[in-house]
């Protein structure tokens, strides 16, 4: 076993990193509540103190564990509380969008320090995207003085289906090139120490949520993107659920109009071809040429004919008719769709993020509206529907945790 202060000229994060079960079961402890006293930690893992505290003593000289304090005190003398020590590492997030990239680095407690977002279209390829997201990382690494053997943990987010256990994408519609490509192994030629998880971009957003915003203490929840596509990243009792395969969630291609236009799935009058971004621009195209809107014939005009959804919500928010009919109307189909997922999965509540949430709050009003009336008494009395309170951030939050959920592991 290496001391932390050696992690960074460590061959692998793996010699570093790597504990007994009763070891890592400690760590993992602390770091999912934040900080715990000695006390704390043997009640929770039931064992004795006795047992424990050559562990403690292990953790905390090996620079793991650090007392960040004192507890409130039962009585006697307070309890000195451990955390994680921050300083241990670097922890990155990295959030792939359609046509962004966003990073954050943070410290090993998952406090975020420093972060940058650029413009990228994901079509350029693994290869391109992927060195403009090193690049950044050696920018952000620098800006706190530190090399690129500091960074032990990146959690990456993308736009399309996963398979968790290789960091896969499988059949990705919006990023054909990306299909296959081993990205864990491409990073890792560049950052040999890190450990690294690659996931869907909802089920880091999710995660996110969960651990820095409105779902914090809530088990059962569900966060719903909506953006070029829809989809959903599902917590339950605690975890991400991502199904058998990964793919748990994706909502997107669920019928609501089996006579719909077909999707570029092959099927019919999907969710997200008939509600997302792109469907929101084109109702909205389509009702200017009907001379259904002015606001929107002039903004169509300014902007040489391209109209987007946020120019939609714009024009929603200044009154527009066609543009409240059609926010409206995604609202009920996604909200129809949610009324079934709340009937099955009894969630406590759904948080809405992604590009077009911006639109306003006709779309959650239509949606919560649309949830509250289909879905069961029971399963709606406690069920809360609101916009994701960490919006875009919650993408590189969840990417950081995550990181930092999977780089402490267990000895062979
Ligand atoms: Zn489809």
């Amino acid at each position: 076993m290496k001391l932390a202060n050696e992690i960074g000229i460590a061959s692998t994060h793996l010699e570093a990193l790597s504990f007994n079960p009763l070891e890592l079961g400690v760590i993992q402890a602390v770091r999912q509540n934040g900080y715990l006293s000695r006390t704390d930690l043997s009640e929770r893992l039931k064992y004795s103190r006795a047992s424990l505290t050559p562990i403690f003593t292990r953790l905390v000289s090996l620079g793991i564990l650090t007392e960040v304090g004192q507890g409130k005190s039962g009585g006697g003398r307070p309890p000195i509380m451990l955390g994680i020590n921050g300083s241990l590492g670097y922890a990155a997030g990295v959030d792939i969008g359609a046509t962004s990239i966003d990073i954050a680095l943070a410290d090993f407690t998952g406090q975020i320090l420093e972060r940058c977002s650029e413009q990228a279209d994901v079509r350029i390829g693994p290869k391109q995207l992927l060195s403009r997201v090193k690049e950044n990382l050696i920018k952000l690494l620098s800006k706190r003085g530190a090399g690129q053997d500091r960074l032990l943990a990146i959690g990456i987010g993308v736009p399309g289906p996963v398979e968790f256990a290789t960091g896969l994408l499988i059949a990705p519609p919006l990023m054909p090139t990306w299909e296959g490509f081993p990205i864990k192994e491409e990073m890792r030629r560049s950052y040999h120490v890190a450990s690294i998880v690659v996931d869907n971009d909802v089920n880091i957003m999710a995660k996110g949520e969960q651990k820095m915003g409105a779902g914090i203490g809530l088990d059962n929840f569900m966060f719903i993107k909506i953006g070029t596509g829809i989809g959903c990243g599902i917590i339950s009792a605690g975890e991400v659920y991502r199904g058998s395969d990964g793919c748990a969630g994706d909502i997107g291609h669920i019928c609501v109009d089996a006579e719909g236009p077909v999707c570029h799935c092959g099927n019919r009058g999907c969710l997200e071809f008939v509600s997302a971004g792109a469907a929101i621009a084109q109702k909205a195209v389509t009702g200017v040429q009907e001379g259904k809107s002015q606001f929107l014939a002039d903004r169509i005009k300014a902007k040489d004919g391209v109209l987007t959804a946020k120019d939609v919500g714009e024009a929603a928010a200044a009154g527009d008719r066609l543009a409240n009919e059609i926010v409206r109307e995604s609202g009920k189909l996604i909200g129809g769709v949610l009324a079934g997922l709340v009937n099955f999965y009894n969630p406590r509540a759904i948080f809405i993020g992604g590009g077009v949430s911006n639109i306003g709050n006709q779309l959650l009003a239509a949606i919560r509206h649309t949830i509250l009336s289909r879905a069961t008494a029971l399963s709606t009395i406690k069920l809360r529907v609101e916009y994701s309170e960490l919006g875009e951030s919650a993408g590189v939050h969840g990417a950081i945790h995550m990181a930092l959920e999977n780089v402490f592991i267990k000895t062979n």
